[in-house]
C-alpha cells in the first residue's frame, strides 16, 4: 500500500482503481489554458503515462490562465516545460513532450494511448484529432472554450457522433469552407481578398507573400511560421505575424472557466478509463455557461453519412463528376463540398497533377480515387461517377 498513500483520498471513491490508471496512458493535445490544467489533474491523479504535444511558445498573455508556465518559461517551447512542471507535480508518472504538430505525428504515437484529450484552439486541428481517434478508436474528449463559455464533447467512435457529424451546425463556415490552395490565384486575388478583410496590402507585398505560398487568407492565418523561416525575411514576417493578429484576434479566455471545463473532462476521462465502475459518461454536447452556473447537454446525432465514422466504408461515397474536367476543377469541387482546403487527389497509387485530365489520365466512370488534406487522417474513398 505504500506507493499508493498518495492516492490515498481518491482510492476511498466508490468504484475506483488506481491501477488503472497507474497502467493507462493519454495523449494531450495542446497545453495551453485546458490542456494545461487537463494535463495537471492527471498528473495528480496518478495516470501512468502523460503523452503531450504543442509546438507552441510560451508568451506573457499565457500567464493569466496557464497553470504550468512561469514568468522565466517565456519564449520556450510549451510541451516542454510542461512536461518538466508535471514531473514536478508528480514525480512517478512518466511525460513524453512532442513540440510540433499533432499531425506530425503518426500511430506509433498516438496508436499507444487509451484517451485522447483535445484541447485545441483551431478547427483545421481538432478535425484531424477526430478523424485520427474514428481511424484508431480512441476515445477522445473534446474541449473548447470562448469568454465565458465552454463546451466538451466525447466521441466513442462509430457509437456516439464524432465532430465531423455536425459539422454543419458545429465547425465554423470560415474554418470550414476555408479557400482551396489554387494554383490559378494571383497576387491581386489576396490583395482583393484582405481589402474584404478591412485590410490593405500593396501589390508588392502580395507577391512575396505568394513566393512563400502563402496564396490565400486561410494560408495567412495557418502557415508555420518556423516552416518558412528560411525562405523569408523578417519584413514579411513580421507582415504575416500583422495580417495574422488582425485576421485572428485572440479569442477572450477566463482561467476558471478553462479549470471547470478540463475538470468536466478529466472527471468523463476517469469514468472512460474505469469503463462502467464510475457510472457511464455523459454523450452529447455538454455546454458551460458560466455567468449563469448552468450546465447543459445538447444531443448530438451521429450523421450516417459521416465522411469520417460512417460505417459505409466498404462502399466508398459516391460523387458525381465530369471527367473531362482537370483535377484541379476537382480540387475546387471537393474543397467546397467538403470544407477540405487543401485536397490532394490519389489515384492507382500516385498523386495527379492540377492540370490533368481526369479522362486522360485512366479514371473510368465508377473507378475509386483518395482525397488526402491535412483535415483527415488517412485519405477519404471516393467512387466518382461520370456526369459527362
Ligand atoms: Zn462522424
Amino acid at each position: 500500500m505504500t506507493g499508493m498513500e498518495r492516492y490515498d483520498r481518491q482510492l476511498r471513491v466508490e468504484g475506483w482503481d488506481q491501477n488503472i490508471l497507474l497502467s493507462s496512458t493519454v495523449f494531450i493535445a495542446g497545453v495551453g489554458a485546458i490542456g494545461g490544467e487537463v494535463a495537471k489533474n492527471l498528473a495528480m491523479m496518478g495516470v501512468g503515462k502523460l503523452i503531450l504535444a504543442d509546438y507552441d511558445y510560451v508568451e506573457l498573455s499565457n500567464l493569466s490562465r496557464q497553470l504550468l508556465f512561469r514568468d522565466q518559461d517565456i519564449g520556450k517551447g510549451k510541451a516542454v516545460v510542461a512536461a518538466e512542471r508535471l514531473r514536478e507535480i508528480n514525480p512517478h508518472v512518466s511525460v513524453e513532450a512532442y513540440g510540433q504538430d499533432i499531425r506530425e505525428l503518426g500511430e506509433e504515437v498516438l496508436g499507444r494511448t487509451d484517451i485522447i484529450f483535445s484541447c485545441l484552439d483551431n478547427w483545421a486541428s481538432r478535425r484531424w484529432l477526430n478523424s485520427v481517434a474514428v481511424s484508431l478508436e480512441k476515445p477522445l474528449v473534446d474541449g473548447a472554450m470562448n469568454g465565458f463559455y465552454g463546451n466538451v464533447q466525447v466521441v466513442f467512435p462509430r457509437k456516439t457522433a464524432c465532430l465531423e457529424c455536425q459539422s454543419i451546425n458545429l465547425i465554423p463556415r470560415e474554418e470550414k469552407l476555408a479557400e482551396c490552395t489554387l494554383k490559378r490565384r494571383r497576387p491581386e486575388h489576396l490583395v482583393n481578398d484582405l481589402k474584404e478583410h478591412g485590410i490593405t496590402v500593396g501589390l508588392e507585398e502580395a507577391e512575396k507573400l505568394f513566393q512563400l505560398n502563402i496564396k490565400t487568407i486561410y494560408d495567412i492565418k495557418y502557415t508555420r511560421l518556423d516552416m518558412i523561416a528560411e525562405l523569408a525575411d523578417d519584413q514579411i514576417l513580421k507582415l504575416i505575424e500583422e495580417l495574422r493578429s488582425r485576421l485572428m484576434p485572440p479569442m477572450p479566455a477566463v482561467q476558471s472557466v478553462a479549470s471547470v471545463v478540463a475538470g468536466i473532462m478529466t472527471t468523463i476521462g476517469m469514468q472512460i478509463l474505469h469503463q462502467g465502475r464510475l457510472g457511464k459518461p455523459p454523450t452529447g454536447l455538454i455546454v458551460y455557461d458560466a455567468l449563469n452556473s448552468r450546465l447543459s447537454r445538447v444531443k448530438i446525432s451521429r450523421d450516417p453519412n459521416c465522411i469520417v465514422c460512417s460505417e459505409n466504408h466498404s462502399a466508398p461515397l459516391e460523387f458525381s463528376f465530369d471527367l473531362n474536367e482537370t483535377v484541379l476543377k476537382l480540387k475546387e469541387t471537393l474543397a467546397s463540398v467538403f470544407g477540405f482546403p487543401d485536397p490532394e487527389v490519389l489515384y492507382a497509387g500516385r498523386r495527379l497533377d492540377d492540370e490533368d485530365v481526369l479522362a486522360k489520365v485512366g479514371v473510368k466512370d465508377r473507378d475509386i480515387i483518395y482525397v488526402s488534406t491535412t483535415r483527415l487522417f488517412e485519405p477519404l474513398a471516393i467512387r466518382i461517377v461520370s456526369s459527362s
